[in-house]
């Protein structure tokens, strides 16, 4: 783990019913977590006035995805007024899977950073390359290439954490190695430094995820550059969860 405070989120995506995700609130409201640690969930849409009115205010709440601008005639879209009318503080963009299977391009990805931002939500902003882009030796360039897409949009780093997923991880049961891991994110940092300033470089958190666990989380969380973990299919299981927020210690 980095200097920051270590940060990790539960992507719930698509999963749940009120019953299930009743059940999963009460585990993570009875669990004891680190204190120093900041802890997001993002529920689906339909269920984050639910989760925001029964879970402690020790977990703060995440959207999976917001409207590019301001609400209006955007037929099925839910806007950032919205998200923060249910008590929002976060959302996530640039997951892979609204890139890869929704089909979200970079500038678009950017704007909608830029309207949540302005509208004071905190971004968690995904990047990750796929398998091929790995094996091609282009990690780094994709990897770059959607960061520049958000830093172009956006106008302090302020209130952006970034998720470094690489796609062949996600749901796969794969894990990238801890040095794997290490070795995007210490470029990453690097990229903020060269583009930005060793303030952003630092002060930024940097986190991972891809079939993140309660078993790899203690070796992932060594490495000096995460700061934290963005969790998918182990966010659906309080304690398990809980086990993974609190493997920085
Ligand atoms: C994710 O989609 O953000 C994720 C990390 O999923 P999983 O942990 O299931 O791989």
């Amino acid at each position: 783990a980095g200097s920051g405070k270590f940060f990790v989120g539960g992507n719930w995506k698509c999963n749940g019913t009120k019953d299930s995700l009743s059940k999963l609130v009460s585990d993570l409201n009875s669990a004891t977590l680190e204190p120093d640690v900041d802890v997001v969930v993002a529920p689906p849409f339909v269920y984050i006035d639910q989760v925001k009115n029964s879970i402690t205010d020790r977990i703060e709440i995440s959207a999976q995805n917001s409207w590019v601008g301001k609400g209006g005639a955007f037929t099925g879209e839910i806007s950032v007024e919205q998200l923060k009318d249910l008590g929002c503080k976060w959302v996530i963009l640039g997951h892979s899977e609204r890139r890869h299977i929704i089909g979200e391009n970079d500038e678009f990805i950017g704007k909608k950073a830029a309207y949540a931002l302005s509208e004071g939500l905190g971004v968690i902003a995904c990047i990750g390359e796929l398998l091929q882009e790995r094996e091609a030796g282009k990690t780094f360039d994709v990897c770059f290439q959607q960061l520049k897409a958000f830093a172009d949009a956006v106008s302090s780093w302020d209130n952006i954490v970034i998720a470094y997923e690489p796609v062949w991880v996600i749901g796969t049961g794969k894990v990238a190695t801890p040095e794997q891991a290490q070795e995007v994110h210490a470029a990453v940092r690097d990229w903020l430094k060269k583009n930005f300033s060793v303030e952003v470089a630092s002060k930024t958190r940097i986190i991972y995820g891809g079939s993140v666990n309660a078993s790899n989380s203690a070796e992932l969380a060594k490495k000096e550059d995460i700061d934290g973990f963005l969790v998918g299919g182990a966010s659906l299981k309080g304690p398990e969860f809980a086990t993974i927020i609190n493997s920085v210690t």
